[in-house]
């Protein structure tokens, strides 16, 4: 047998040199297989002419003609401008970069083929730099027989480079040679072989279904999704596996600890929370690991719930750790957790990046002695400086699908005795069902799908920033009629003193219109003394004006407060304005959230306001904005490469995910062995979650 495809690495392609092969490297093509699976992401016809009369805008097409003239036009930009015509017609090709001797080439008389899109320009039908070779009467120019494929690339790859590895890649693609890892009796069956697959999709014949090429919808290109998504589930499922290998401790509820921690809450719990509480609990009363994800519309009371969960593992004599993703948020638990347990003399922790010195020696020495029995913080909880004593429960609040490394380092961090810490998962924001169906599918979901009684819904109005003084009006009136009011101003960079700056501008600006009411601002460039002073003021409607950054996403609980003004939406994920528009509508007061958009606003920019417009519920616009910008942007993790697909689409692909888990499970009961050539195949090294 042949050497396999896995095996052989990339650079022994011809054209492939250290510093192609490194490129390459940054996209996961490391070996010959690895070429082959780097599938084309759209396909363009370059097989026969189309008449310049049938050319449509917006389509690319090839083109033919003789040259009618070409010149210099100044317009707004200076440009070379080339006529061509055909018995049906004329097009225009215009070029903004050109040189002297591609002018004086163009010769009036000449016959040209030229491959581009057309759209409408100044003169009509227009092809902004073609790509065009003459045509010499003494040569014919090759008419491709397939459809040409365009490779998803990376700098410096052109898309004659990428071409030129797949056909060779092609050429050693023997009928066997790879080997089909999916068993026949699982999933769809599949009546074309993976060689001819991928043979057929970088290079699919002309008579193929553009349309459905395009859409993703061919049966070849479903058949390769569905191996896909499954690699992508199965790595999961490794990493829960990884995960359960362990015992963990049973956490029972004993004592009084609970019944005391309940009787001073100020509420009774929902029925959903009751629902979730309880899922929770019989889990960690087990020795196999709990993995549970809590997903909850924004207020929808998770953090009661992290609570009780608490309650078990320290009436069971164990440590808790709380981490959440930001600085903001992990003060805010710690407030929470703090009124909650030091009444009831359990002792409290906490760690973070700004503890520093002789107090983060204080805080590290309650944890490893194991007098901390809750400890809050954020990543600054994995540094190695951090011992527990004994760790019976993570909680971690994440805001995207990041942390998976994290995560199995605070499992590790928390071995005690040859047992490991259960694990349960919060999200932040809701996550869409398919997402949360491939992205934790090595998580048990429970939803809190209920909020607590007594929230009115936010009434959301969509306006242009031209009608600002008619919005700083009804702040007034809003105040006069004795509510209090938020506004929030976003920036899109992450700098802290920017953001803070842009709220100090405009605190000035509304102080001085809004002369009379009392203003006050918060940022993330306060000291936490400082935020927490003008938040207790507003909460005790000292302040009838609350001038902030997004730092208010998080935990701000001020229920009179019914009025919120979104200063330029558009810069902020759907995710964030829902969080957001979630701090008014607590009290029973009908409350309104006003987007104050930007103009002139996008397409897509419109459609996701729209969204905000239309409904109140988290899943709801968690949905839409998977639909408008696509999961890696929904789970924050375009950056890292995870959850990204070479052929299967998440929201199109939608019909699959039920099958694939189904596959999955019996893959993983029936046919282990398989399992790892799946995964590697589909999913490189570095973008594997169940590697560091
Ligand atoms: P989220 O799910 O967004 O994290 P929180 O846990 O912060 O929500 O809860 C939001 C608010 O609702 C808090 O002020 C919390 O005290 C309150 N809350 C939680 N559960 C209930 C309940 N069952 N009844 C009334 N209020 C509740
Ligand atoms: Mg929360």
């Amino acid at each position: 047998m042949t050497q396999s495809l896995d095996q052989i690495p990339v650079a022994t392609l011809k054209g492939v040199g250290p510093k192609v092969a490194e490129k390459l490297a940054k996209v996961g093509v490391i070996s010959i297989q690895d070429v082959l699976f780097h599938l084309p992401m759209r396909y363009q016809d370059r097989s026969r002419v189309t008449p310049l009369a049938s050319v449509q805008v917006g389509v690319e097409a090839v083109i033919e003609g003789e040259i009618k003239g070409c010149s210099v036009v100044m317009g707004r930009r200076r440009s070379l401008v080339c006529k061509i015509q055909d018995r049906t017609g004329l097009a225009t090709l215009r070029f903004f970069h050109f040189t002297a001797s591609q002018k004086n080439n163009l010769t009036t008389g000449d016959r040209l083929r030229c491959f581009g899109e057309a759209r409408r320009g100044a003169s009509g039908i227009e092809f902004y730099h073609p790509e065009y070779q003459l045509i010499d009467s003494a040569y014919t120019i090759d008419q491709p027989e397939q459809l040409t494929p365009v490779y998803p690339s990376t700098e410096g790859m052109h898309q004659a480079g990428w071409r030129k590895l797949v056909k060779q890649a092609l050429t050693m693609l023997g009928p066997q040679q790879l080997r089909e890892w999916l068993p026949r009796d699982i999933g769809p069956i599949a009546t074309t072989s993976l060689a001819e697959a991928i043979r057929f999709l970088h290079h699919p014949p002309v008579d193929a279904d553009m349309t459905l090429l395009a859409a993703g919808q061919h049966p070849i290109q479903q058949r390769l999704a569905f191996e896909e998504l499954m690699a992508h589930h199965l790595s999961l499922l490794q990493l829960r596996n990884i995960a359960q290998q362990q015992p963990a401790p049973r956490l029972n509820m004993q004592g009084e600890l609970l019944p005391r921690f309940l009787d001073g809450l100020p509420f009774a719990l929902t029925n959903a929370q009751q629902k979730v509480q309880n899922e929770i609990l019989t889990d960690i009363a087990s020795e196999l690991p709990m993995l549970r994800l809590v997903q909850g519309d924004v207020g929808s009371g998770k953090t009661v719930i992290a609570a009780i969960a608490a309650c078990a593992a320290i009436s069971s004599d164990y440590q808790v750790a709380i981490m959440a993703p930001t600085e903001i948020l992990a003060e805010q638990h710690l407030h929470n957790f703090s009124n909650w347990f030091t009444p009831l003399g359990v002792k409290v922790g906490w760690l973070s990046g700004r503890v520093k010195g002789k107090k983060r020696q204080d805080q590290l020495k309650l944890i490893s002695s194991g007098e901390a029995k809750v400890i809050v913080g954020t990543h600054a909880l994995f540094q190695e400086e951090v011992h527990f004593a004994k760790l019976g429960l993570a909680i971690i609040d994440e805001q995207h699908r990041f942390g998976v490394h994290q995560r199995l380092a605070l499992r590790e961090k928390g071995a005690h005795l040859g047992r490991y810490p259960h694990q349960l998962i919060m999200t932040a924001t809701p996550i869409p069902r398919t997402l949360a169906m491939s992205a934790y599918a090595d998580l048990d979901c429970s939803i809190i799908d209920e909020l607590p009684p007594g929230r009115t819904p936010v009434n959301t109005v969509v306006m242009a920033n031209n009608k600002r003084d008619a919005v700083i009006e009804r702040i007034r009136e809003s105040c006069r009629d004795g509510r209090q009011a938020y506004w929030v101003c976003t920036l899109i960079e992450e700098s802290d003193q920017l953001q803070a700056q842009a709220a100090e501008d405009t605190y000035a600006e509304l102080t001085k219109q809004l002369n009379g009411l009392a203003v006050g601002l918060v940022h993330g460039r306060l000291k936490a003394q400082e935020k927490a002073d003008i938040m207790a003021r507003f909460k005790a409607h000292e302040l009838q004006l609350l001038v902030a950054t997004t730092v208010i996403e998080v935990g701000v609980d001020v229920p009179n407060a019914s009025l919120m003004i979104i200063e330029n939406p558009e810069r902020l994920g759907l995710a964030q304005l829902h969080q957001l528009r979630g701090r008014v509508g607590r009290g029973s007061v009908a409350s309104h959230c006003v987007l104050m958009y930007q103009t002139p606003l996008s397409k897509q920019g419109k459609e996701r306001l729209l969204a905000m417009r239309q409904s109140n519920d988290g899943f709801y616009i968690a949905e839409k904005d998977l639909e408008l910008r696509g999961p890696g942007e929904v789970l924050g993790t375009r950056q890292t490469g995870l959850m990204q697909f070479k052929v299967a689409d998440l929201s199109r692909d939608s019909s699959l995910l039920e099958p694939v888990k189904q596959a999955a499970e019996e893959l993983v009961s029936r046919h282990p062995e398989c399992i790892e050539g799946v995964v590697t195949r589909w999913l490189p090294e570095a973008t594997r979650y169940g590697h560091a």
